[in-house]
């Protein structure tokens, strides 16, 4: 398991976001977020939390813009973040 770096929910930037108060995530344990890559059951877990959160629309366009390299952000993995920069990229 990846050392964990956030308390869930919360951004690795200084500025708290508005939309971080109604953060699903806010109060559980943040390592749930950062399960390993071939980890697929814990991927899931996470991604459920992620499904059923009000701000999971904010969330991943946070991770996109600051290009968070680790973690479960917005209901997307690392390599799902990878994929929708490149489908961006391509349609831009
Ligand atoms: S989308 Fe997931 S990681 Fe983002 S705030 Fe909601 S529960 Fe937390």
């Amino acid at each position: 398991m990846r050392p964990s770096t956030r308390i869930a929910g919360e951004p690795t930037t200084t500025k708290e976001p508005s939309w971080h108060a109604r953060a699903a995530c806010k109060g559980l344990d943040a390592a749930i977020f950062y399960p390993s890559d071939d980890d697929v059951e814990a991927i899931e877990v996470a991604k459920a939390v992620c499904a059923a959160c009000p701000v999971s629309g904010p969330c991943l366009e946070h991770a996109l813009s600051v290009r968070e390299k680790s973690g479960v952000w917005g209901g997307c993995t690392e390599r799902d973040r990878r994929r929708i920069i490149r489908q961006r990229r391509r349609s831009a």
